[in-house]
Order: C-alpha cells, then sequence, then structure tokens
C-alpha cells in the first residue's frame, strides 16, 4: 500500500524515538512492499518557539490530510512557566480535538523476561494482558474552567460529559473486548460524582447490546489498588479522560517502564494519533539512552489500525518481543547480565529482527 505519515516528535526524547519509530516503518516497507512517504512537523515546545504556537495550523493541516500520525512527545522546563499565554500540552489537546480523536488505547502487557523490572513481585504480574480504553475529547480536561488570577484566588475545572460521549467510547471498549476476554471494566467516582453517574448509566443501557461481554463497574480509588493487587484480573478498562491518565502511568510500572507502553487514539475513521505514553523525559532527553520500544509498539498499532495490517504489526510485535527475549536492554529495564544498547541501537536490533 502507498500511505502518508505525519512525523510530530516535539520535544526532548520524543525526537529520539520518533526517529527509531521511522525506522521501523521504513523497514518494514521494505520487507512487506509498501511505500511510506514521510512529512515531518512542529508540535509543543519547539513549536512555540518556532511559530509561538503549541500547534501550528500548518501541522494541524498536515496531520487531517495524513493516513496516520506518529507523535514523539511534547514539554520540558523551558516552557515550565504557569503564567504563560501557551504551553506545550495544549498542542496535544488541540491536537486530539482538531481530529477528533475520543478513544485512547493503551495496552499494558507483561514481557516475561522484564518482569524482573517492574517494581510489583513477579507472580503478580503473571497473565497481565490489560488494555485502558480512555475518553480522550472530554471530561475534566475539556469541561469549563477558570484560572485563578492575582486578585481573585479561586480556580476550577469542570468534568463535563454527554451521554453520547459516553455512549461512543463505550461501544469502543465492547468491541475491543469482543476481539479479547470479552470482559469490561467499567471505572468512575459513581458515589462522589454526578458525571459518574451518567456515565455508569449509558455504559450499563450500552452492555445491554454486548450480552456476550461481561461488565463491571468499579470506582477508581478501587480501580488504581486493584490494578496493583490483581491486574491479571483485568480485561478491557474504560474510563474518563483524567482517571484514564492517571491508571495508565500506574499501570505502566506493571511492564517496567513508561519507555514501555503504547498508545493509539482514535475516532471515527481510519486516521490516528500514535505515540508513546510517556513525556519528553528532560532527565535523559539529549542523551540517547532512552527507551524507543514504546514508539516501535505504537508503530505497530499505526499499522494495525489506521492501514488495517495486521501481518506487519503482528511482524513488529514479535521483532520487539524477540529482541527483548535476546537480552537487549535500554538504561530503564536493564538489569544485571543483560545487552545494554542506546537508543539508535535498539531501534537497529528491532529492524534486524523484523
Ligand atoms: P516523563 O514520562 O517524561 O518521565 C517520567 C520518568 O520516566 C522519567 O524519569 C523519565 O526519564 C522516564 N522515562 C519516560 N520515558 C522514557 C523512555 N522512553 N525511556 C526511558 N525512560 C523514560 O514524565 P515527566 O517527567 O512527568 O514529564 C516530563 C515532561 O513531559 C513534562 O513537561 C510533561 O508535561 C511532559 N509530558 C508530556 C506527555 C506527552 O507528550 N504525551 C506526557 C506526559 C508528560
Amino acid at each position: 500500500m502507498q500511505a502518508n505519515i505525519v512525523t510530530i516528535p516535539g520535544d526532548g526524547i520524543g525526537v529520539d524515538v520518533v526517529a527509531e519509530g521511522v525506522k521501523v516503518l521504513q523497514a518494514v516497507a521494505a520487507k512487506f512492499g509498501h511505500t511510506f512517504t514521510f512529512e515531518n512537523h512542529l508540535i509543543g515546545g519547539c513549536a512555540i518557539d518556532a511559530t509561538g504556537e503549541p500547534l501550528p495550523a500548518s501541522t494541524l493541516d498536515a496531520c487531517k490530510r495524513a493516513d496516520a500520525v506518529l507523535l514523539g512527545a511534547v514539554g520540558g522546563p523551558k516552557w515550565d512557566d504557569p503564567t504563560a499565554r501557551v504551553r506545550p500540552e495544549q498542542g496535544l489537546l488541540a491536537l486530539r480535538k482538531g481530529l477528533a480523536l475520543y478513544a485512547n488505547l493503551r495496552p499494558v502487557q507483561v514481557f516475561a523476561e522484564l518482569r524482573d523490572a517492574s517494581p510489583l513481585r513477579p507472580e503478580r504480574l503473571e497473565g497481565v494482558d490489560l488494555v485502558v480504553v480512555r475518553e480522550l475529547t472530554g471530561g475534566l480536561y475539556f469541561g469549563p474552567r477558570k484560572e485563578a488570577t492575582s486578585d481573585n484566588m479561586t480556580a476550577y475545572d469542570t468534568m463535563l460529559y454527554a451521554d453520547y460521549e459516553v455512549e461512543r467510547i463505550a461501544r469502543k471498549a465492547f468491541e475491543l473486548a469482543r476481539l479479547r476476554r470479552k470482559k469490561v471494566t467499567s471505572v468512575d467516582k459513581a458515589n462522589v460524582l454526578s458525571s459518574s453517574r451518567l456515565w455508569r448509566r449509558v455504559v450499563t443501557a450500552v452492555a445491554a447490546d454486548y450480552p456476550d461481554v461481561a461488565l463491571e463497574h468499579m470506582l477508581v480509588d478501587s480501580a488504581a489498588m486493584h490494578l496493583m493487587r490483581r491486574p491479571a484480573d483485568f480485561d478491557v478498562i474504560v474510563t474518563e479522560n483524567m482517571f484514564g491518565d492517571i491508571l495508565t502511568d500506574e499501570a505502566s510500572m506493571l511492564s517496567g517502564s513508561m519507555g514501555m507502553l503504547a498508545s493509539a487514539s482514535l475516532g471515527e475513521g481510519t486516521n490516528g494519533v500514535y505515540e508513546p505514553i510517556h513525556g519528553s523525559a528532560p532527565d535523559i532527553a539529549g542523551k540517547g539512552i532512552a527507551n524507543p520500544l514504546a514508539t516501535i509498539l505504537s508503530v505497530a498499532m499505526l499499522l494495525r489500525y489506521s492501514f488495517g495490517l495486521g501481518k506487519e504489526a503482528d511482524a513488529v510485535e514479535k521483532a520487539v518481543a524477540d529482541v527483548i527475549a535476546a537480552g537487549y536492554r535500554t538504561r530503564d529495564i536493564y538489569t544485571e547480565g543483560m545487552k545494554l544498547v542506546n537508543t539508535q541501537e535498539m531501534g537497529d536490533v528491532v529492524c534486524q529482527a523484523l
């Protein structure tokens, strides 16, 4: 197939890891006879420096025209001033909203060889294979808000949901569960929040269309605890925007590092934004030691969900599993006796395995 992929590396280690993702896409194109063209654009802090805006119109336009988008990460100490008119994260939110990507899929798998890299006891990690389906364009990050000004010391954000927003994300979760172990855990805070009671009512109604899928409701505080206590019991978790943001960082520790978790942000069409769940990691930026596997696993999701190339996606995932089995480790997942590699070397061994 022929496809146009827009790359937006962003800031910090985003630049390093997207370069490895592109390398893997080129290897896939060569191996399977596809033609992928790449267009590079700005987002985040580097875009603010160059244009004054975290999401320049040219970036959003290119993403709208693309067949798929591969993103790195945004942010860093240089742009951390809370009083600034524009901030890097606004670029991400505007991109998701601009492309109407309301569903964020974050798979959490544990490679057997990496169990020692997790702070959890290895036996707790047996059989962990879950996906968090996070609502991405509503809830607390998008509701009416008010900044505190110097003469007025109140500020607020609003967790606002309409029933159709809950319904469409719930359907994504149930459809996905049908392809997996047929269990959905809907996470909310219905004992306190009105928006969560709406969430629970709508998810329960949607469940009636999926009698073959089991549904359980769980409060978010309880879910945070059970993710550590019995993570293997989860299959598909569907939840509100901020709850999903927090729970997936927590879940990343099951796989040992933020550098291992991929994500896909999808809407109604086939275009999507694929990115690692980690940030720009200023503490290791520019050192060439970032783990590119989360981005490479995001490339696999891109091939599967935007291009319908399941065989190619499987091949990328197998290549990642193979290099881990062969003992290659970036510093974040390194344990004694393994082969320590830098970002580029990890990309190279994945391409060789492919
Ligand atoms: P972070 O995810 O950047 O880093 C957290 C920790 O994980 C750091 O110790 C980092 O070194 C490590 N880490 C992350 N990715 C790694 C990788 N691929 N390989 C090895 N180690 C890795 O989170 P943070 O430090 O809280 O945030 C840093 C900046 O990133 C902030 O400006 C924040 O706003 C931004 N951020 C952006 C995104 C995004 O672009 N989607 C997400 C989260 C945070």
